[in-house]
């Protein structure tokens, strides 16, 4: 912890960092037990964005048992998830063509029907509401930095970032120091890789059973197209082209809302080939027949990336510690065959609220909440997971066509024996699967048409991102010389391509050459943080409330 600075301090029964549903379900089961036991309970949520949904991106396909558990009548409420899914196909596809996968052979669990398609982001503002309502506290635009430990090696809370550091890292007249919030426990609720979280887990040692975690890198694009191109309810999913078959990923397309359509693509981050830039890739994708004709005539309206977990039942690490628990992304319930995580992150969240509210019923406090880890253990969550938890090691053994096979069996043979114990591991951390420039083939991406592909900047300009520029860089490096000595030479610095918004940059050339930083520009995407091959790059929390605004995604 930061010595030396005077803070202000609040406390609060449940303190929760993340205001996606991960954190905003549990803040609302929270006070529901409370109400229905006629007690109060004091909860706090802390969000980086400038408001809640600022910094949520997701695709979104959501499979309401989470929101049906949380608040039953969620559709009489208001929710804004209003397209239920009527149509759902699955592609592999060639440069040219494609083969559609009849929905028989998909087993039942890949299903889509029955799912709602609509804006997570908007989806949490509505849950933020319905959380204020009941007498949550949340508070946007405060990014959390640290925890605070307490003696016994317990989490008692967090700290907030400092506002007002200059770049060069003196007060400026608007320094305001970091609150301290102190709680009986404390619920780390940030998504995929949370810097919390990395902090906790490495400290805590939280991975040292479950191995590495896995991640991809998530691009999105909302368009607004064409009524009479508009199919509301329609769901797509393809794999295969543009990426080659050792490269792990694909597309996602929903219809939704009011001509509205959620393009999207998703590029595996155990990739080899470092000149491999997943942005020019989903731009690629978009010209594929098979999608660009649900995009022609109409018009980009939002720009975003963000990461995500992929890693499984498998790579789950432990879930509780003293005086804290991971929940949501930030442990990594996704489903990855299914792209679906939002609604194990509800589902998590309202355990682990359900465990906290148990405890401080007893006047515990800041001990480790067992009844959380148990009661994912005995959850269909955990059934769910279990199911699909080879598919993604199969993806990265076998390559994409063989493994999308052999990951159908072994999913359908899961789900007629939900008993078979073969797990198979995922062998390395996503960064250790680059290989080097030397041995790779460069990749020739088209220059974009400004109609159906276009070029980061105007992207990111979509993505409403802002920083407030004179701040310490908040991406740092711990050896500044690595990109240009070790990373350029033997990668060609492979963050110049895999940063979906042109953060990283390689100027100038022989004794001019130098790696250039354009932190005002990052989506928050935490990309970075995980595929840097020498591991140089972490991502800390700007100024609470900057970064994307993101809008409907
Ligand atoms: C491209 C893409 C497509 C997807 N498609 C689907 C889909 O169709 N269906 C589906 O169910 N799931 C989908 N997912 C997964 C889904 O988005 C996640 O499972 C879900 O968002 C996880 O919820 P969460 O609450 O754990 O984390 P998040 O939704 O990531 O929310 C975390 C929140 O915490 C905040 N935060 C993080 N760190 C801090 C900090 N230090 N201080 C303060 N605030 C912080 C963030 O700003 C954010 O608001 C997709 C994901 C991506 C990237
Ligand atoms: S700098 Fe890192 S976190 Fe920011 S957009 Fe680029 S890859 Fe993502």
């Amino acid at each position: 912890m930061s010595e030396g600075v005077e803070r202000e301090t609040m406390d609060f029964d449940v303190v929760i960092v993340g205001a996606g549903p991960a954190g905003l379900a549990a803040a609302i089961r929270l006070k529901q037990l409370a109400a229905e036991a006629g007690k109060d309970v004091s909860v706090v949520v802390l969000e980086k964005g400038s408001e809640v949904g600022a910094h949520i991106l997701s695709g979104a396909v959501i499979d309401a048992v989470g929101l049906d558990k949380l608040i039953p009548d969620w559709r009489e409420q208001g929710s804004p998830l209003k397209t239920e899914v009527s149509e759902d196909r699955f592609y592999y596809l060639w440069k040219t063509g494609g083969i559609r996968v009849p929905n028989i052979f998909m087993p039942p669990l890949m299903s889509n029907h029955g799912c709602y398609i609509g804006s997570l982001g908007s989806l949490c503002r509505w849950l933020g509401e319905q959380a204020e309502q009941a007498g949550v506290e949340i508070y946007p635009g405060i990014a959390v930095t640290e925890a605070i430990f307490g003696a016994n090696g317990a989490i008692e809370g967090v700290i907030t970032g400092d506002k007002g550091i200059a770049r060069d890292g003196s007060h400026k007249d608007s320094y305001t120091p970091g609150i301290a919030l102190r709680g009986k426990y404390t619920l780390i609720a940030e998504g995929a890789r949370g810097s919390l979280s990395k902090q906790l887990i490495n400290k805590l040692g939280l991975d040292s059973e479950s191995g590495p975690q896995k991640f991809g890198i998530g691009l999105k694009e909302l368009w607004e197209v064409p009524a009479d191109r508009h199919r509301p309810g329609l769901v797509q999913h393809t794999m295969g082209w543009p990426l080659d078959d050792k490269t792990g990923g694909g597309s996602f397309l929903y219809h939704f809302g009011e001509r509205l359509v959620s393009v999207g693509f998703v590029v595996h981050l155990d990739y080899a080939n470092p000149y491999l830039n997943p942005f020019k890739e989903f731009q690629r994708a978009k010209t594929h027949p098979l999608i660009r004709t649900h995009l022609e005539g109409g018009k980009r309206i939002a720009y975003g990336a963000r990461a995500l977990t992929e890693g499984g039942w498998q790579a789950i690490p432990q879930l509780a510690f003293p005086g804290g628990a991971l929940i949501g992304c930030a442990a990594g319930f996704m489903n990855v065959p299914r792209i679906k995580g939002s609604h194990n992150a509800m589902l998590s969240g309202m355990m682990a609220a359900e465990a906290a509210f148990a405890a401080i019923e007893t006047g515990r406090a800041g001990d480790v909440l067992e009844a959380y880890p148990a009661s994912v253990e005995a959850s269909d969550m955990a059934k769910e997971l279990r199911k699909v938890r080879n598919v993604k090691p199969l993806w990265s053994r076998l390559g994409t066509a063989a493994g999308v096979m052999f990951g159908g069996i072994d999913m359908w043979l899961n789900t007629v024996f939900p008993f078979l114990p073969h797990t198979l591991k995922h062998k390395k951390a996503d960064y250790a699967g680059l290989s080097k420039a030397s041995g790779a083939r460069p990749i020739e991406y088209e220059k974009p048409d400004g109609k159906l592909t276009f070029d980061i900047l105007s992207s990111v300009f979509l993505s409403g991102t802002n920083h407030e520029e004179d701040q310490p860089v908040h991406l740092r490096l711990t050896d500044p010389s690595i990109p240009i000595e070790r990373n350029l030479p033997e990668y060609a610095e492979p963050a110049q391509r895999y940063c979906p918004a042109l953060v990283y940059e390689v100027v100038g050339e022989g004794e001019t050459v130098r790696f250039q930083i354009n932190a005002q520009n990052c989506v928050h995407c935490k990309t970075c943080d995980v595929k840097d091959p020498a591991q140089n790059i972490t991502w800390v929390p700007p100024e609470g409330g900057d970064g994307p605004n993101y809008v409907n995604m």
